[in-house]
């Protein structure tokens, strides 16, 4: 077996990317120039090429897995040890629209102010670079990987990772003994402290439609006719009532309570509550909740959103109409052991129950949660190379409040964990996305200091 690293093999290997930062982020601005945008289907193989190139001049071994939708890229290097480390990231982005609020095209990634501005600097393609950067940097200059890595790369993260699970899962029995996963995403707080996320909520999207007369017709005959606008207000009513209580029978039913390591992670979590109601406008969070009990909630709740609505006349002026359809959807983000699955079965028959059995439901495709035990050796790990990083301790978040493809890589029983080098004004899916660039080289040196702590680990 090959010596373990040494802090000198470190200490060269955090040279070398100091001294390589110009052309690391001649790399980044590369990636970000191609329209990724898997909404829109373009320039995506074009793009999954371009991280295969990245990765082979890392030294890493790369295949191009076709799949029904776009590639994913898998990439795979030795090292000192068959000890491996998974990187999952995507190189798709969300579309830029609104185009006029963007300050440069965001197709063409500019220095201002000491930060990138270009669609995908944050999410997702900053990470992906200083991931492959980290591993190059060691097999350059700190002679070897210290641990073997494993990269997966996939082109549909932003429309709901679609052909994912087959390709991890025909994988699953190499990528299932890897020591845990470094998740794409991860943000500095808003006190600019780093942090790491222990998991994802799921989401189950639903359309709800009712329908009416066969056409819009004179609101005075409101008298006779019914009206689909009321008649889904009525319905809606009845799946959450005014104090927050979500009201679909069973819907809880699977929530598993938060365990005692989880809640210990929100006591070190500082409130935020009165910034947080200040930046969005607002007198207060919902039922005054601060602190950790805000903390607990945005956690460890699910949610149901009605994300928008539409019936009838919404012009200016006014329109004396009755409506022939009315249309809601709903969003619910679930929490471990909730299943979209379920959720909608559920949806269905308490529209059922309540009389409502004449509201068309429309689903989407859905994602499941994911947590990783915050005990974890490998949450360790991460936590004390970010603390040699950043020189502070990273903040931990026992989960995203968003939703990923997670649960692809814990149904292996593999540890998570986010981390990455976005900060909170790095508005993605936004106009004007964009990093710091500070951050971005201290998350390559994470990812550095990453690989060679496990590799010390006995
Ligand atoms: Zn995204």
């Amino acid at each position: 077996m090959a010596s373990p690293a040494t802090d000198g093999d470190l200490g060269r290997t955090l040279e070398y990317i100091r001294q390589g930062r110009d052309r690391f982020l001649d790399d980044l601005t590369g990636l970000c120039r191609l329209e990724s945008v898997s909404a829109w289907g373009r320039s995506l193989r074009e793009t999954a090429q371009a991280v295969a190139a990245l990765l082979e001049r890392a030294g890493v071994e790369v295949a191009i897995r076709e799949t029904a939708g776009q590639p994913v890229v898998i990439g795979r290097a030795r090292g000192r040890t068959d000890r491996t480390i998974v990187f999952y990231n995507h190189y798709d982005v969300q579309p830029p629209d609104p185009l006029e609020a963007w300050v440069s095209p965001p197709f063409q990634p500019v220095l201002r102010d000491g930060r990138l501005y270009g669609r995908g600097t944050a999410d997702n393609k900053g990470n992906l670079t200083a991931r492959i950067q980290a591993v190059e940097a060691w097999n350059r200059a700190g002679g070897g990987l210290p641990v073997s890595v494993a990269f997966v790369f996939e082109g549909e993260e932003e429309t709901g990772s679609p052909n994912l699970g087959p390709v991890v899962q025909e994988n699953a029995d190499w990528l299932g003994r890897a020591e845990g996963v470094v998740w794409e995403s991860g943000y500095r707080d808003a006190d600019g402290r780093p942090t790491v996320s222990l998991g994802v909520k799921g989401i189950c999207y639903i359309e709800l439609r009712a329908r009416g007369a066969r056409s819009d017709l004179h609101s005075s005959q409101a008298t006779l006719v019914p009206n689909p606008a009321w008649r889904l207000v009525w319905a809606l009513a009845t799946i959450k009532d005014g104090s927050e209580r979500i009201l679909i029978e069973g819907f809880s039913d699977a929530v598993r309570e938060p365990s005692p390591a989880d809640l210990e992670l929100l006591q070190a979590i500082p409130d935020g509550a009165e910034s947080m109601a200040r930046n969005f406008g607002l007198p207060g969070l919902l039922g005054g909740l601060k602190g950790v009990a805000a903390h607990r909630r945005n956690f460890f709740a699910p949610t149901a959103t009605i994300c928008g609505l539409n019936s009838g006349y919404t012009g200016p002026g006014e329109k004396t109409v009755l409506p022939s359809e009315a249309m809601a959807k709903l969003d619910f983000r679930l929490v471990p052991d909730q299943d979209p699955e379920d959720i909608q079965a559920k949806v269905r028959a308490h529209l059922q129950r309540h009389g409502f059995g004449d509201i068309e439901v429309k689903v989407f495709a859905g994602e499941r949660p994911a947590r990783t035990d915050p005990s974890s050796p490998f949450v360790a790990l991460v936590r004390s190379a970010m603390r040699e990083t950043y020189g502070q301790e990273a903040i931990v978040y026992p989960t995203m409040t968003g939703s990923g493809p997670m649960p692809v890589f814990s149904d292996l029983g593999l540890p998570v964990a986010g981390l990455g080098v976005g900060h909170p004004g790095s508005a993605v899916h936004a106009p004007n996305e964009n990093i710091v660039v500070e951050d971005y080289f201290l998350g390559i040196e994470t990812v550095a200091t990453l690989l060679a702590r496990a590799g010390a680990t006995p």
